[in-house]
């Protein structure tokens, strides 16, 4: 691939939402294309001011928040850079990092990601959910998402190309980068404390994310439905069995209206779930068909105009 003479060779990402409280010891320690994902606070003042004072550090901010991973999706569009690294604003991804993720671009790998072993100052609740999250989603899609890994990557320009032809709107960045393919690879790291402020990423947002993680690679929830079916047939198959039994050995067991009711609600419990599930994925159909646009930007600052007319709508 030629490479023009504009192009830089590594480009850093970061979603940023709410952060004031990290963006000047963000930029002591890396300069860096940020995107603005509609903070409320003072975030993108702060970000103004440093684009004013150094050139370097880029600003693409969204006209409202819409949510980290299309956050990161638009850092990975904006990026020049022979090679993107995407990573998280609150430091809680050592920037120093980057240089190991760095030496094995340069040895040839695609895809670098970095793999947690060790987590600092998180609650057991949230290392214990994502331990699981990993572990299942490891088990029932196709794809192998190595398992502890967050969006911290690197990634090749072709992958970055790659990607951009991927616009679906329930975005799984951490699934899709590995879905593309290309030679991957993990580099071992100690996953830092917060520097400031605390997690942007409340239970009902994990959940959400977690719950696109799954529909994005997988139908086994679907499937679940006929798994749970088959096994209730068998069971009334079997339940009939048994009454007809003792009914002939003169029993009176199983009268009454209690085995009904236990009956009734737990085959319209499973069934209102598999609605319920099939309503996750109808949503998500929907969102797809109606076509919008990922984001929509409201100001880029460091970028050449055509840049900015070409993605300012994806
Ligand atoms: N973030 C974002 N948009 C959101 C939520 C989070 O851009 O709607 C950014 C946030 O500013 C941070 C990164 O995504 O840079 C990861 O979020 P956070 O650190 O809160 O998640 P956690 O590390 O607690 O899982
Ligand atoms: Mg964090």
């Amino acid at each position: 691939m030629t490479t023009p003479p504009h192009r830089p060779t590594l480009s850093v990402v970061a979603p940023v939402f709410n952060e004031e409280a990290i963006l000047h010891e963000l930029y002591r320690r890396l300069r860096v294309v940020l995107i603005n994902d509609g903070s409320r606070d003072r975030s993108l003042e702060i970000m103004r001011e440093l684009h004013a004072a150094d050139e370097r550090v880029k600003v693409v901010s969204f006209a409202r928040n819409f949510g980290h991973q299309v956050a990161i999706t638009a850092g990975a569009d904006y990026a020049q850079g022979e090679a993107v690294c995407i990573i998280d604003a609150d430091l809680q991804d050592p920037p120093e990092v980057i240089l190991d993720l760095l030496a094995k671009w340069r040895e040839g790998y695609e895809v670098i990601y970095a793999v947690r072993s060790e987590r600092e100052g998180e609650t057991w609740f949230k290392e214990f959910t994502a331990k699981a999250f990993y572990r299942i989603i490891y088990r029932i899609t196709d794809i192998n998402i190595p398992m502890d890994t967050g969006d911290f990557r690197l990634m090749d320009r072709r992958v970055v190309q790659a990607l951009r032809t991927m616009r679906e709107k329930h975005r799984f960045m951490r699934g899709m980068s590995v879905w593309v393919g290309f030679k991957q690879t993990g580099v071992h790291y100690k996953r830092a404390a917060r520097f400031a402020g605390e997690t942007k990423y409340p239970l009902k947002k994990m959940l959400k994310f977690a719950l696109d993680g799954i529909t994005s690679f997988s139908y086994f929830p679907l499937q679940l439905a006929t798994y749970i079916g088959f096994a209730a047939a068998a069971l009334a198959v079997l339940g009939i069995l048994i009454t007809i039994i003792l009914r002939l050995t003169g029993s009176h067991a199983f009268e009454g209206q209690a085995s009904t009711l236990v009956a009734v609600l737990f085959l319209g419990g499973v069934q209102l779930i598999s609605v319920g599930i099939i309503g996750e994925y109808l949503g998500r159909i929907y969102d797809e068909v109606k076509g919008r646009p990922l984001y929509i930007v409201g100001e880029a600052l460091g970028f050449e105009e055509q840049v900015n007319e070409r993605v300012a709508v994806r």
